[in-house]
């Protein structure tokens, strides 16, 4: 393997995971959602909770994974494609409550703010999002 390249892997693991920008622990890549965005191809590492594939799907739209996107959407409300814009600048993920979701739930409820900047100006994206569990699998579903 390239050098340049799994040295540029190696830093983007260290950088605070885009999930966590805004909160006051400050985890990296490495340590948050990158094991969920490289698991779900075997499907070995799968979020525990609902807010954990909130925070994951959070990421992988900022990163472009359109892949990962389609694959934690739940069938019955899952778009044929997804063109996400590049143009789009996130700017960090406010979880603001959680019901149910945990590891031992099969349905969650998640409230966030998804801010960006849109033409230089600071908005945010207020969503209460539902999500399933199917075979220990965590679903996004709708908003509600
Ligand atoms: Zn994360």
């Amino acid at each position: 393997m390239c050098d340049a390249y799994s040295e540029s892997v190696k830093n983007s693991s260290q950088t605070t995971c885009s999930c966590r920008e805004l909160d006051s622990v400050k985890l990296s890549y490495a340590q948050c959602c990158q094991r969920f965005h490289d698991g779900r191809a075997d499907g070995s590492v799968l979020p525990e909770t609902a807010e954990e594939l909130m925070r994951s799907r959070y990421s992988g739209f900022v990163l472009g994974l359109v892949p990962y996107l389609l694959a934690t959407w739940h069938e019955s409300t899952r778009p044929q494609e997804l063109d996400l814009d590049p143009q789009m600048r996130w700017a960090g993920l406010e979880i603001l409550s959680t019901r149910a979701g945990g590891a031992q739930a099969t349905r969650g409820v998640v409230e966030f703010a998804a801010h960006y900047v849109d033409g230089g100006n600071a908005a945010a994206q207020h969503e209460v999002s539902t999500f399933v569990r199917e075979a220990d699998a965590w679903f996004y579903v709708n908003a509600l």
